[in-house]
């Protein structure tokens, strides 16, 4: 395989909210263009532990970013640090979080907020340290990125859907509607990057509670959703782990890897 992927990561959302609000998402579904399968979080069900899960395929207890407040450089392959060192332009539009998982920590706004350098794993970024900064600009920001640059792997990460959640909590229209928007942002993107040849993820670190918080076992905590669109998936809802998500844009990529992956959610034909 080798295709360009596009991993869109919406903080925060839960499974049965994308589920129900995202029609944009879900028509594609009913048109046979699109899959959706409800991940797992793995444990604890917090952002920098599972950004570090995705992409890299690890648990946060084997990778020991166990919390937030945990600020240094991931020690193990990330989708970035292989697709870079295979010869694939990589870029992110992501919270600046990721800038310091996959490039340099602690972040420093001035230096890293906009990146361009071809030595580091996320070679363009334009990285956010603002939580309500809006998901229509990161949006923006990766489709100028990915314009400009054509990149193999683009990850898009926008924060809205958990800020929502965090001041007002899960059963919430402003947390609902923080998801239908972030549907309608898609649905102008979705096209445009199916024509140039990219397969795309959408799923989430984790979901959220009641309490305004996440972090837990429960249920709503922990069921995200993973949407598969594009031709290179066989759309018939494997069973797929959040630890496979990683494994997944690689053997997309075309790279050579030692993560794990679902290989009955591709097509080989
Ligand atoms: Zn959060």
């Amino acid at each position: 395989m080798s295709n360009k992927v596009i991993l869109v990561v919406l903080d925060g959302l839960n499974y049965q909210v994308a589920h129900d609000c995202m029609g944009y998402l879900n028509g594609l579904i009913e048109q046979q263009r699109a899959s959706l399968s409800p991940i797992q979080s793995e444990l604890p069900s917090l952002s920098r532990p599972l950004y570090e899960c995705l992409l890299t395929g690890v648990r946060p207890i084997d990778s020991g970013i166990v919390s937030n407040h945990i600020v240094r450089r991931s020690k193990h392959d990330s989708i970035f640090s292989l697709a870079k060192n295979q010869g694939l332009r990589t870029a992110a539009a992501a919270y600046h979080w990721v800038s310091e998982l996959y490039n340099r920590a602690p972040y420093q706004a001035v230096r890293d907020r906009f990146t361009q350098d071809e030595t580091l794993n996320i070679q363009h970024g334009c990285f956010y340290q603002w939580d309500h900064y809006p998901d229509e600009a990161v949006f923006l920001d990766a489709e100028q990125l990915r314009l400009s640059h054509q990149p193999n792997f683009l990850l898009i990460h926008p924060m809205n859907i958990d800020d929502a959640g965090h001041k007002f909590g899960l059963d919430s229209s402003q947390y609902r509607n923080s998801a239908r928007h972030a549907d309608v942002l898609l649905s102008h993107f979705i096209d445009l990057w199916l024509a140039d040849g990219y397969q795309v993820l959408v799923t989430s670190d984790h979901g959220m509670n009641n309490d305004r918080s996440h972090g837990g076992t429960l249920p709503e905590e922990r069921e995200v959703p993973l949407f598969m669109i594009g031709s290179a998936f066989a759309h018939h809802g494997a069973h797929i782990k959040q630890t496979d998500i990683c494994g997944l844009c690689c053997e997309l990529l075309g790279l050579d890897h030692q993560k794990p992956y679902p290989k009955e959610s591709l097509r080989y034909d």
